[in-house]
């Protein structure tokens, strides 16, 4: 295989502490050497990445692929594209397909077909329980011996503690973290969007932030009890953070990420564009060299609709703040695809989720970085180092020996989202037409080159 010398970049890598400009050698699909000015032989291709960040490939640990059973919304092939755009060299699937990914044949299927056809690597998660439906626990030890990272019944929770309670107590047999969507259904009930001011107004039903902590709550406790490790998955609500870092300093075995939508988004926006950029967007632009226009959009739009709901700018603040404190320890988008036709009704019948992968790294580098919140390493380590550090990878690392899993991207390019620019099959986002800081440029996966924005990569 072909060696390659990445020339004059920013080297970030939480993993080992660096944050310096430095070249990176990769031979045969590994990282061979990092450090500046490397000597090599004049033959080895060479890559300038002046003015870039060059870290080790992004992961993120909450995506749906859709295969099986809704391949109508996204593939394996098609969101592994989107992820590789983004800046993503490995993703970790939700079970939550049809069939759902709850016996060791169904993950060998999409082992096999991630190998073929995925752009990037997918790592799996399985069950906590049968068919998702929390009355009977999946064979967590055969998913963890087919290779599963990490169970979860993610779009649905255990509603029974004492299911959550064997899960986590054989999860820890196996050495498995257990996600978990925080979600009291009788709190919740048919809730479509946070119980607040706007969902009074526009007249929707409420899901109140308080069925999201009492899950928190409850998987604290039994993951205190259990040894085992519960990671609390998009965590939306203030409370929920206090949570977490109360049980953190505790010593509790928990962990919990972040999406960008809820560090971004608020209940506002579901009442339209004007109403969220009059308030709670206010300073959006900040961060901005060039002055952009703001997009504006309907009230009801069902691209704001997601599970759990954006909330209040207090919360916002919160999942920020948790993300700078660490009591967040990880940004994932929860990418979410959704076909047009299903999206296209009212508010009250549309599903929950919106596509994420191609402005994660964006509204991560916007919200948090550009708005001088979080360090460029720090930021990183959300994407690399967090996620690895929960599901026991040996990836998120530039080290010597490492898998070449490499992102490269741009901190400071300001460039605007549009929908024929988008990869993935499905259009549910609310974030075409914004100006956005941040773009992945580049990304290998085991040294080959699997997105080049500009195409001044390939050798
Ligand atoms: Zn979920």
């Amino acid at each position: 295989m072909n060696s390659l010398l990445i020339t004059g970049g920013r080297v970030i890598d939480p993993a080992n502490r660096m944050d310096a400009i430095a070249d990176v050698l990769i031979k045969d699909g590994k990282i061979a050497a990092v450090g500046p000015k490397l000597k090599v032989p004049a033959k080895i291709t060479r890559l300038k990445a002046d003015g870039l960040v060059v870290c080790p490939g992004l992961i993120d640990m909450h995506v749906h692929l859709r295969e099986p059973g809704q391949t109508a919304k996204e593939t394996i092939a098609t969101g592994t594209r989107v992820a590789a755009r983004g800046g993503f060299t490995t993703v970790v699937c939700m079970p939550n397909t049809i069939p759902p990914i709850e016996n060791a044949s169904t993950v060998a299927a999409i082992r096999q077909t991630a190998a073929s056809q995925g752009t990037v690597n997918v790592l799996v998660a399985g069950t906590i329980t049968k068919n998702l439906a929390g009355e009977e626990l999946a064979p967590i030890g055969s998913l963890k011996q087919a290779g599963v990272v990490a169970v979860t019944d993610d779009g649905h929770c255990p509603q029974n503690g004492e299911m959550m309670r064997r899960a986590l107590e054989y999860a820890k047999m196996c050495d498995l973290p257990v996600l978990d969507h925080c979600q009291d259904n009788a709190l919740v009930m048919d809730g479509v969007m946070h119980e607040g001011y706007w969902s009074t107004l526009l007249g929707l039903r409420g899901w109140p932030a308080v069925g999201e902590e009492t899950m928190v709550a409850r998987d604290i406790l039994l993951a205190e009890l259990t040894g085992g490790h519960v990671h609390c998955q998009h965590l939306s609500a203030a409370r929920s953070v206090a949570l977490v870092r109360e049980a953190k300093r505790k010593g509790v075995s928990v962990s919990a990420e972040a999406c960008p939508h809820h560090f971004t988004l608020t209940h506002a926006a579901v009442a339209g564009g004007e109403a969220f950029w009059k308030e709670d967007g206010k300073g959006y632009l900040s961060g901005f060299a060039k002055r952009w226009e703001l997009p504006s959009w309907p009230n009801y739009d069902t691209n704001l609709k997601m599970n759990p709901p954006i909330r209040t700018a207090a919360d916002r603040e919160a999942i920020i703040e948790g993300l700078v404190d660490g009591t967040l320890d990880v940004i994932a988008s929860d990418h979410a695809p959704h076909c047009d036709f299903e999206k296209e009704v009212e508010f009250d019948f549309a599903p929950f989720g919106i596509i994420g992968l191609e402005t994660e790294l964006a509204l991560a580098l916007t919200q948090l970085y550009h708005s001088k919140r979080l360090g460029l390493s720090e930021l990183v380590a959300k994407f690399t180092t967090g996620p690895a550090r929960i599901l026991r990878l040996t990836k998120g690392t530039l080290s010597v020996g490492a898998d070449a899993d490499i992102t490269l991207f741009d901190p400071d390019r300001e460039w605007v989202f549009e929908r024929n620019q988008s990869a993935s099959k499905s259009y549910n986002s609310p974030f075409f037409g914004w100006p956005l800081k941040g773009k992945a440029t580049a990304a290998w996966v085991a040294g080959k080159l699997v997105w080049d924005e500009r195409g001044s990569f390939s050798p």
